[in-house]
């Protein structure tokens, strides 16, 4: 079954697609040394997976003669499973299935793009909604239709997904001890694909914003704290208002993402603690979708739940989304939606969010003695290592190439 149904018409999908052809034919002119390690399938020319993997297929062959033990089959599967599926992904050539050995090598990326049927609205609604079904733009959170335009959304995706292939880390596992390296990659691939949407749309897009937001939206609404790279992108949305991404070569795009990330990527103490606020949530969410609650409640209910998480919570990171869904709340929430909290609820979700706003906290609070123990050993025990062996220095994660 595909991940979408069929395209809308152009007049309720936000414009044409992406031409994938000249943007794959872009990227290489831009990294050439990428030719080799990097492969694009193109949802515009192949109706079928195989026939797409067929024209990436010499490349791939020569990386396998070159690298005997990456799993180029595995990886080549996948990528036919992601094509027919329609789904967006990139898929790692690696020499162990998902990279479960501690050092595993990343040979190449196989990376499938958003297709024509993702429209701006289908994308949107798959980066906030709960069903992909839910294709409204009007529903909550809304966004300016001028920037909900398809192309900037498939270009959005298919940045991002290069990003992550430019910036690919080798997998180490030690440095999971102290560094989200799930959330450092994300950093990466979001920033570097947001300052190559200022170069490509302008400096006055609003896009990078909103997708500031949604990454917000979305450790709160549904606990996805990996890919909370909100305040990496403040960094690069502050840059562009000072004028200093237009002038940018795509390789500096990428080095200036990789020290972005560096800098604010999410410690493992502070993914664990936002993990265990927004579970609370989360929960909140899925019964908002177990109820068929309608927005104007469900945003409410969320709403309410935030602040009260942000009035008690002792982690700056769980502060920090929590103050910035509420700043974002009146932005993005529809101004006619009903609702049905009581005169006192709405008392106590002004208290909590009154308390909320003036906080300042500073220092991450530690995971727990025995849980840190016990995530430690699972971590050596999957990376080779013996316990009480010190931890190896985090990975740099420096770009491949020239
Ligand atoms: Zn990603």
């Amino acid at each position: 079954m595909n991940a979408v149904p069929n395209r809308a018409p152009d007049s309720d999908s936000g414009g044409p697609a992406l031409d994938y052809t000249a943007a794959i034919a872009e990227f290489y002119r831009e990294f050439p040394q990428h030719r080799k390690d990097v492969f694009i399938l193109n949802p515009q020319t192949a109706t079928n997976g195989k026939d797409a993997v067929k024209l990436i297929a010499p490349a791939l062959d020569d990386l396998q003669a070159q690298n005997p033990t990456a799993m180029v089959p595995f990886s080549r599967s996948l990528g036919e499973t992601a094509f027919m599926k329609k789904i967006p992904m990139s898929v790692n050539i690696t020499d162990s299935p998902f990279a479960r050995k501690a050092e595993a090598v990343i040979y190449g990326r196989i990376v499938m793009p958003a297709g024509d049927e993702f429209t701006a609205q289908k994308l949107k609604a798959l980066f906030t909604g709960h069903s992909v079904g839910a294709n409204s733009n009007a529903r909550y959170p809304s966004m300016k239709e001028e920037f909900n335009n398809t192309e900037m959304w498939q270009r959005y995706v298919l940045d991002h997904e290069l990003g992550h292939a430019l910036t690919m880390l080798s997998i180490n596992k030690q440095s999971m001890k102290t560094s989200s390296i799930g959330n450092r990659a994300e950093c990466e691939a979001d920033c570097y694909s947001m300052i190559r949407h200022y170069q490509r749309y302008g400096a006055q897009s609003e896009f990078p914003e909103f997708v500031s937001e949604l990454r917000n939206f979305n450790a709160v609404h549904k606990g996805d704290v990996v890919h909370w790279t909100s305040p990496a992108l403040d960094e690069v949305i502050a840059l562009n208002k000072q004028g200093k991404l237009a002038h940018l070569t795509p390789a500096q795009a990428r080095d200036l993402a990789v020290d972005i990330a560096q800098r604010r990527h999410l410690s493992v103490d502070a993914e664990y603690n936002m993990q265990q606020a927004f579970a609370e949530t989360l929960a909140v969410s899925k019964a908002a979708i177990a109820n068929k609650t309608h927005d104007g409640d469900r945003a409410m209910n969320s709403l309410a739940k935030t602040c009260e998480i942000g009035a008690k919570t002792q982690s700056p990171s769980v502060l920090d989304a929590c103050q910035r869904y509420f700043r974002a709340f009146r932005l993005y929430a529809p101004t006619d939606m009903p609702q049905s909290k009581t005169p006192d609820e709405l008392k106590q979700i002004g208290a909590d969010a009154g308390k909320m706003m003036k906080r300042k906290l500073e220092k991450e609070p530690e995971m727990d003695g025995l849980r840190r123990a016990f995530r430690d050993a699972m971590i050596d025990f999957s990376s080779g290592k013996k316990p009480g062996q010190k931890p190896a220095a985090p990975n740099d994660n420096k770009p491949k190439g020239p």
